[in-house]
């Protein structure tokens, strides 16, 4: 069999390499538009701030390595431009050619693309996006360069607040400006605050519930917001959110969903049987909830490229849906989330009951223990696991993840309560920060 892989990053690299592992034998074809395959588009950040040091560092798989490893023929700086499902054949442009190869099976795993508003002023070299290498290359090349002291940051979801972080670390005066009444919208407004707090401690000047309304100047950014007050920068990233990559699935005639994103069924694959999506450009079922969304994460999308793999071999894979666990730094706080928040139970109308806790990171006698706050959501019918958000510093990590098993095998309070975890003085207490969350809210 002949598979077919567009896009050659978290779900489609993952693909790949499943697919393999299932099949000795088959022809499998990786197609990328960038010049890079299997990069961390997570570490982008860090790369730029200068905690990761080597450039080589972020091409966790390259083309050669993955050729010899996987006999996949890998083919970057190639772009799908069309399918014809009827045909089961993809166009491919590639340095000014375009060809055809027909395929088997198909997958698709385009992502989603940094979304650029149409704001006044907006077309200009001092503003940018992140994505992949080639973004990151023009940024750091950008301020290697230019040398900036200022810059802001538009947008303060996860990418945003990880950038204007970083940009801090290379020592430049930084502006995060959120046109919400607040940072990071996976979390609640009192959880968020902290954060808030904590970004505006460490030197960045935080604007929030005012947007930018247009981009003036010549040689510095002007950047107007609709309240009218005016800053002046050196450089802009822009991290507004993405949008689903669906324009080849459209124009291919695949379904999609009610957001945009490519519609698959539980087994990934499209409204074409020999077609199957994955990743950042398609929508998922939200564990909690059941609604169809959009979640752009890296291990959802890599685990669906697994899926997808599974199914085409004819090994029956199920996905069950995305609950968002995420974590990030803030300086030296770590925030971290699972399920669903307060604000999006209330809009759904679903009920709950929520509890906070506030617990140290391992016991108080022995020394460096800080403490974490955590906000569980639950229902009220049966106590059952819907969601929570941690702010503190050491050991947020280790309790959202039992937190995110608690929502992914339908916990209760009541079981939290029972969960026998690992202690011993330098890291946890005999009652667990999770124990004492069941505590306070069974
Ligand atoms: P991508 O990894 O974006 O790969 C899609 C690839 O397809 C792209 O390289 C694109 O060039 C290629 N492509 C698109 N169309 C075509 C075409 N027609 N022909 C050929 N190739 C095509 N997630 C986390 O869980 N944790 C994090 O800490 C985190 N940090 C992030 C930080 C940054 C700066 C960014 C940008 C993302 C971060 N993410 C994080 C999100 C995570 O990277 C994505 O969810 C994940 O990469 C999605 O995988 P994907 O395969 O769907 O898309």
């Amino acid at each position: 069999k002949k598979v077919i892989i567009v896009g050659g990053v978290a779900g489609g690299a993952s693909a790949a390499a499943r697919l393999r592992r299932l099949d000795e034998t088959a022809q499998i074809l990786m197609i990328e538009r960038g010049g890079y395959i299997s990069f961390a588009n997570c570490g982008l950040p860090y790369y730029i701030g200068g905690t990761i040091k080597e450039r080589d560092k972020l091409l966790v798989q390259t083309e050669e390595g993955m050729e010899k490893r996987f006999n996949i023929d890998i083919r970057v700086n190639s772009e799908v431009t069309k399918i014809d499902k009827n045909k089961k054949e993809v166009e491919i442009v590639s340095g000014g050619k375009t060809y055809k190869e027909s395929y088997d099976f198909l997958i698709l795993s385009p992502g989603a693309n940094p979304v650029v508003p149409p704001i006044p002023g907006i077309e200009r070299e001092e503003i940018m996006t992140l994505r992949n290498m080639e973004d990151v290359d023009k940024i750091k090349g950008y301020i290697q360069k230019n040398r900036p002291k200022s810059a802001a940051v538009i947008g303060s979801g996860y990418v945003g607040v990880e950038m204007a972080e970083n940009l801090k670390e290379l020592g430049m005066d930084v502006l995060l400006i959120e046109a919400t009444e607040q940072i990071l919208g996976v979390f609640d407004v009192e959880m968020a605050r902290m954060l808030e707090k904590h970004v505006v401690d460490n030197g960045i000047k935080l604007i929030t519930k005012d947007a930018v309304e247009r981009f003036e100047g010549k040689n510095k950014v002007e950047i107007v917001l609709k309240s009218g007050r005016k800053f002046s920068t050196d450089m802009v990233v822009l991290s507004v959110g993405v949008r689903p990559e669906n324009k080849l699935a459209k124009d291919a005639g695949l379904e999609l969903g009610e957001r945009g994103g490519i519609k698959v069924d539980e087994h990934m694959r499209t409204s074409d049987p020999y077609i199957y999506a994955v990743g950042d450009a398609i929508e998922v079922k939200d564990f909690v909830t059941g609604v169809n969304t959009l979640i752009p994460l890296a291990g959802p999308a890599n685990k669906q490229g697994r899926i997808a793999a599974d199914n085409i071999c004819g090994k029956e894979s199920i996905y069950k849906g995305t609950q968002g666990t995420a974590i990030l730094k803030v300086f030296d706080l770590t925030a971290a989330s699972t399920g669903s928040n307060e604000k999006t139970l209330k809009r759904m109308g679903i009920p709950y009951l929520k509890s906070y806790t506030i617990s140290g990171s391992h016991a108080g006698y022995y020394p460096g223990a800080f403490t974490m706050q955590i906000k569980l959501l639950f229902s009220p019918e049966d106590g059952r696991v819907l969601g929570a958000q941690i702010v503190g510093r050491d050991g947020v990590d280790k309790r959202i993840d039992v937190l995110a098993e608690a929502v992914r095998h339908n916990f209760t309070v009541y079981d939290l309560e029972e969960l026998e975890l690992a202690y011993a003085p330098p890291y946890s207490s005999a009652k667990d920060p999770v124990n004492m969350a069941g505590f306070v809210a069974a």
